[in-house]
């Protein structure tokens, strides 16, 4: 293994130039260009896209693979990935009760263990980046920053009254904002969980913690219809509608669910700009009922990105199962092939997403001038095969191709290479979570 490999593959090591050749590069640019042709990555950044003759210090032979920018999952609870499978087929306040009473018993130890699960899943299935909601985001950001991520990390804030955090949710949140403000791969985000644990007040504080840190506030929204006749008993207002009276809603803000939703509320989150992230998984596997309403979305020009939710209610971080998942919901509720076509699909969890988080200037496509966040799948594996440049996006949305990526590239740096997860012992980590689990289960 040649000296370079470990440098540039260390989240702690210097980054230095690397050729990535002969790939077909899906580079979800402003034009979709499917290329033939090569990448130039160097200090993080992608500098050249085409032909070039410079000296490298590495190269990424992608002969037969698929080149394309990294997925973004906008809605998550990472360190849940250790409460997979641990709470399936429930009524939704079952299902509730049983993951907060195990979330409860939860050591910062565990917390950080399910956090680096999750990474390494997300990593090995193509995810460069995620927007997490959770507490103890100090904890999560080790974990990040460890296996080498892209974290937009979202501080849960609540009443007091319903936390089991320790101390005050709002002043732990800005405290964490602060922390994390220089932080290259760790983004700090303000998180209201939701307008049934959140007062108006509460609400407001978050928000204005976001914007004096200029970070933007993600929260769930709509979606089961309990939550939205409970809100609508007790306001008299259904919460976007509240939500816009009030003045909470802001520009760059990322809204989870959004299933429950009437076209007025739709207009509202499109004058607030606010995002969506559609969680289509969760939503059926809780059998919330509904289907987001994605076709008028597009139409109001609310910015659409796609989410796992946590492993609970998933059970996956898997964003290409999520794509198609998404895909097919749609296509089946309206009763047309055409509503969710590939190309859309794949825009929503890559330049879409980063539009949502507010980064489209750095992530979501392979442009010169854009980080490095990059997976590579093999083409010849067997369930990609045939790939030919005119079926490449449907075979990316469709044929399920997590089990062929090989290569993932955050920041310039190496976090999976040739199928090996490079900067973190992913066997510690795998023995780490099943003992966490056993012991949490034996409490
Ligand atoms: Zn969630």
């Amino acid at each position: 293994m040649p000296d370079s490999f470990n440098t540039l593959s260390h989240p702690g090591g210097r980054r230095l130039k690397l050729a990535i050749v002969n790939g077909i590069l899906v580079t979800q640019n402003r034009n979709r260009q499917i290329l033939r042709d090569n990448l130039l990555v160097e200090d993080g950044v992608i500098t050249k896209v085409g032909k070039f003759r410079d000296r490298v210090d590495d190269t990424l032979d992608a002969t037969d693979c698929i080149v394309m920018p990294g997925l973004i999952n906008c809605h998550t609870h990472v360190s849940m990935a250790l409460m997979r499978g641990m709470a399936d087929d429930l009524k939704l306040e079952q299902f509730l009760e049983k993951t907060f009473s195990i979330d409860a018993l939860r050591t910062p130890e565990d917390i950080e263990i399910g956090a680096e699960l999750g990474c390494i899943e997300m990593a090995r299935s193509g995810t460069t980046c995620f927007l997490d909601l959770y507490y103890s985001q100090d904890v999560i950001a080790r974990a990040v920053e460890r296996v080498g991520l892209r974290g937009y990390l979202g501080w849960a804030v609540l009443d007091e009254e319903h936390t089991t955090q320790k101390g005050k949710p709002l002043a732990n949140c800005e405290r964490f904002v602060k922390e994390y403000a220089d932080s290259t791969l760790v983004n700090p985000v303000v998180a209201p969980q939701g307008v049934y644990v959140c007062s108006d007040d509460t609400l407001m504080a978050a928000k204005d913690i976001a914007s004096r840190a200029g970070t933007f506030c993600h929260y769930h929204l709509s979606e089961t219809r309990r939550e939205v006749y409970d809100y609508v008993r007790q306001k008299g207002l259904r919460p976007v509608e509240h939500l816009e009276k009030i003045g909470f809603l802001s520009k760059g803000d990322v809204a989870a669910h959004c299933v429950w939703l009437t076209v007025n509320e739709l207009k509202a989150l499109a004058r607030g700009g606010v995002s969506a992230a559609h969680c289509p998984t969760s939503n059926m596997k809780l059998a919330s009922g509904g289907v987001a309403p994605l076709p008028e979305m597009f139409d109001e020009g609310i910015c659409v990105c796609l989410g796992t939710d946590g492993c609970s209610s998933n059970n996956s971080l898997d964003m290409f199962q999520e794509m198609k998942t998404a895909a097919l919901l749609q296509k089946s509720s309206r009763w047309d092939a055409s509503v969710m076509p590939a190309q859309k699909t794949l825009d929503i969890a890559t330049i879409g997403a980063a539009r949502a988080l507010g980064a489209e200037r750095e992530i979501g496509s392979l442009e010169p001038g854009k980080r490095a966040d990059i997976v590579v799948v093999d083409g010849r594996n067997p369930a990609m095969t045939p790939t030919r440049l005119d079926n490449i996006v449907a075979n990316l949305v469709y044929a399920g191709p997590s089990k062929a990526v090989r290569d993932t590239i955050i920041d310039g740096r190496f976090v999976l290479r040739d199928r090996q997860i490079v900067c973190v012992d992913e066997e510690r980590i795998v023995d780490g979570a099943a003992s966490a689990v056993n012991r949490l289960l034996s409490v």
